[in-house]
């Protein structure tokens, strides 16, 4: 199948040429016949599988024709990068169009946001909280709104945007055509979706299965040892760009100081950064000036950088889903990439569920030349330097109570 089976608007089609698309990818495939007939559409595909311009390919056709300096349609994302990114795909495939697109998303200015609205943007890309601000201001007019598309709804519903969610929807009570993209499907989202959505069509791509084209290793190591294996990995692997997740961000600043301690040039991206700072992490890392990233799940939501070549989980995910978005940053649209993950005795009932997931064992691998039994710093079996033990006198005991 090719392109040319969608019948798309040659400027359009132009734009596909532009990003080098040149066969569908199979959501696609799936996902644009209906959306262009104007069927509400579940689609289950991960990141990674081409979704974005599913949904934006029937939008840009279907927005050629019709009033034109209103908003017509709405994409509500779960992250300041993931909306970004969405434009690019819009700017880029509807780059021979006239058509204009406008992210909305907080800790930035609302000026630059209401001069975009008011220069006639036919799509709006948001994240829930800054468009419920533009909503309540009257700084955005959703009444001639066709098409919604709630993109990574799982994430969404994740980070606490379900109540945002439902009052987004409020503000919309005319007919219109509705998309629901999400890797999974939690019982939450299955209600939002039986709820909103008109006799859907649902498209599936490898269900909630990590794509093909990644590889998965496990490396079992101590928890102390895990920053001095990952020096070794890096070294002895030759990677082009390399995403590292941590499980919270204070391990991911403190990871990517280590690295950056240790010669490398990373950078990191967790919720304590202000927008200019996670701005210039992400183009370094998107233009490939910084080939390592350490980051969060949430701070790397929509992250898209084709090249990609390793997903390093410094930290095991929480769940087989965090895993599998995780996973997601690498092997996208075919091409391969590797999973690494750095495992504990603790993280035993993760692994289990995950290898039933992918239904076969994962590979666990040790380096050669590797200390596996240094111990911990401060555990040094030395017992002529046993810390003596400190005697908290009387008088402490409020303060330190106090401290706490
Ligand atoms: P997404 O799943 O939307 O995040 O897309 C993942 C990546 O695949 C993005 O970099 C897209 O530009 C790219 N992509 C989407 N569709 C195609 C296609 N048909 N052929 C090649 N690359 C694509």
């Amino acid at each position: 199948m090719n392109f040319e089976t969608f019948n798309l608007h040659p400027s359009i089609m132009a734009g596909v040429r532009a990003l080098g698309y040149s066969i569908p990818t199979p959501i696609q495939v799936q996902a644009i016949p209906p959306i262009m007939q104007g069927r509400d559409v579940i689609g289950l595909a991960q990141t990674g599988t081409g979704k974005t311009a599913a949904f934006v390919l029937p939008i840009l056709e279907h927005l050629r024709s019709g009033p034109q300096g209103c908003v017509r349609a709405l994409v509500i994302s779960p992250t300041r990068e993931l909306a970004e990114q969405t434009c690019e795909v819009i700017n880029g495939l509807g780059s021979k169009t006239s058509l204009q697109s406008v992210a909305i998303y907080g800790g930035v200015s609302m000026e630059q946001q209401i001069r975009g609205l008011r220069s006639g943007a036919g799509i709006v890309v948001a994240c829930p909280g800054r468009l419920l601000d533009h909503l309540w201001k009257g700084t955005i007019s959703l009444s001639e709104l066709e098409i919604l598309v709630i993109d990574e709804a799982d994430r969404m519903f994740d980070m606490g945007f379900l109540p945002d969610i439902r009052n987004i929807l409020r503000c919309i009570l005319h007919e219109h055509q509705t998309l629901l993209f999400s890797a999974t499907m939690p019982e939450n989202i299955r209600r939002l979706a039986r709820q909103i959505l008109h006799d859907p069509v649902t498209v599936q791509v490898g269900r909630t299965l990590p794509a093909k084209t990644v590889s998965h290793v496990l490396y079992p190591v101590q928890q102390h040892l895990k920053t001095e294996l990952l020096k070794k990995i890096l070294d002895g692997t030759q990677t082009e760009s390399v995403l590292i997740f941590t499980r919270t961000k204070h391990r991911a600043e403190r990871v990517a100081q280590q690295l950056v301690r240790a010669g490398y040039r990373v950078t990191s991206l967790q919720g304590n950064l202000s927008q200019n700072q996670r701005q210039a992490a992400l183009t370094g890392f998107r233009n490939g000036s910084i080939k390592i990233l350490v980051a969060t799940d949430i701070a790397a939501r929509g992250i898209d950088v084709l090249s990609i070549s390793h997903v390093i989980n410094y930290d095991m995910p929480e769940s087989t889903d965090d895993y599998i978005h995780r996973i997601g940053r690498t092997g996208r649209v075919e091409k391969n990439g590797e999973a690494l993950t750095l495992v504990t005795n603790a993280d035993a009932g993760k692994i289990r569920a995950l290898e039933q997931l992918l239904d076969a064992p994962l590979k666990r691998l040790t380096l050669q030349g590797f200390d596996y039994t240094r111990p911990a710093p401060d555990t040094e079996p030395c017992l002529s330097q046993q810390p003596r033990r400190r005697v908290v006198r009387r008088h402490e005991i409020g303060r330190q109570t106090a401290m706490r």
